[in-house]
């Protein structure tokens, strides 16, 4: 690791939203006043009541903040709070503009695509003045363990096809996750068909789907959220290599943390909705928060020398793939704009460096790269061999 970066990270300033994270350990009990905010049925343990796990939680906000920091894969055992951690995500999420339509055709597409972005119906719907989109908070879409390959994309509606003789596609999971999250435990157990298709469609942010005759193209941009516990066997690289970020997730080791953690759980488990009310005031403001700094994310750019050093040290680390400076790029951005600024600096490269840039290199490609250019070197000197050999001869002659 190179030195490059200046450790700023003491005394600078940070947002509430960056501070009640670094906050929330065991020290910084229960101040929250406890007014009722008015509650969510899903009942996940809130997000600012998660105790340390501060990169962990800093990956999954930033991922919130900046979609286009390309997903974050949690890596630990079982039991240290991956899955309660992600769920506790829905506390924060915004919301946004959700079409109604099978085929996510929203009222913007007019403007970008003209007419033939948008489906026949949406067209028609728009022309007589009927919504074709509605706001809704941003869910966390879970894939189930067991899910099939049709569960994923969508496949044809047999009752439907059965009862009406004709053929309609279902949304699959992947399409239901548009401008969503979906959260995928276990990643590395998942069927390779399953992960190449989720993958796919994360790349491109859509994907088409064939049955017989019938296709259909489906929107899918959403944030991919994958926890594994590497003990239960690897996760193949070039999927590895698709997440923005990565977290290394231990439990903690801090004896009143872990007391800490036991007393929060135990008063969830007793009495969920009182639990929430008492934390309801954080998530609600963390909540306006994360759309302030979606905005200001808009306006967000890079300093000079967080770009200049940011590239050096993708370079000096011997990383080959180009994600690694987008992730830590974009990664950078959000951590500036969670912060209240519009210029990310060398202190947002230093928050978000490790959790881009850690597991990228592979030491098969720098021995493949290493080898390459001996035989590289060897076919030049059999040119240069081959060539003043015929020169001699030809001076000879
Ligand atoms: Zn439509």
């Amino acid at each position: 690791m190179p030195d490059v970066l200046p450790d700023l990270s003491s005394g600078a300033q940070q947002s509430h939203l960056l501070s009640m994270l670094s906050d929330s350990g065991a020290r910084r009990v229960l101040r929250a006043p406890s007014p009722d905010l008015g509650i969510a049925e899903h009942l996940p343990f809130p997000f600012f009541a998660m105790v340390g796990q501060v990169e962990m939680r800093t990956a999954l906000l930033l991922s919130v903040i900046n979609p286009a920091v390309g997903g974050v894969l949690l890596i630990g055992p079982r039991g240290t709070g991956k899955t309660t951690c992600v769920r506790s995500l829905t506390d924060l999420l915004p919301y946004i503009e959700v079409s109604t339509c099978p085929e996510g055709c929203l009222p913007d597409d007019l403007d970008d695509g003209g007419d033939s972005a948008m489906c026949e119906e949406c067209r028609r719907k728009l022309a007589a003045g009927e919504p074709i989109s509605r706001l809704e908070p941003v869910k966390l879409v879970e894939l189930p363990l067991n899910a099939r390959l049709d569960d994923v994309v969508g496949g044809v509606n047999e009752r439907i096809a059965i009862q009406q003789n004709r053929v309609r596609l279902e949304l699959g999971i992947l399409a239901r996750a548009d401008q969503n999250l979906l959260y995928i435990d276990e990643v590395n157990l998942l069927d390779d068909v399953i992960a190449d298709a989720i993958l796919d469609a994360s790349a491109q942010g859509s994907y088409t789907v064939r049955r017989g005759a019938m296709s259909g193209t489906y929107r899918s941009r959403f944030v991919l959220i994958g926890s594994m516990n590497p003990e239960e066997g690897r996760l193949r690289p070039q999927i590895m290599d698709r997440f923005g970020l990565r977290v290394p997730v231990q439990g903690l080791v801090d004896r009143q943390e872990r007391y800490e953690v036991y007393q929060r759980v135990r008063r969830y488990q007793l009495n969920r909705r009182r639990f929430l009310a008492e934390w309801a005031v954080f998530s609600a403001s963390a909540r306006e928060e994360v759309i302030l700094a979606r905005e200001l994310l808009k306006e967000t750019v890079l300093s000079e020398q967080a770009i200049e050093i940011g590239l050096a040290l993708v370079q000096g680390l011997g990383i080959d793939s180009h994600r690694a400076e987008y992730a830590m790029f974009e990664a950078a951005r959000a951590h500036a704009a969670a912060d209240g600024r519009d210029v990310a600096d060398l202190r947002d490269i230093r928050a978000v460096a490790p959790m881009a840039l850690r597991q990228r290199r592979s030491q098969f490609m720098v021995d493949f790269f290493a080898r390459q250019f001996d035989e590289d070197a060897a076919i030049f000197s059999q040119i240069d061999t081959l060539t003043s050999t015929a020169e001699k001869d030809a001076a000879e002659k």
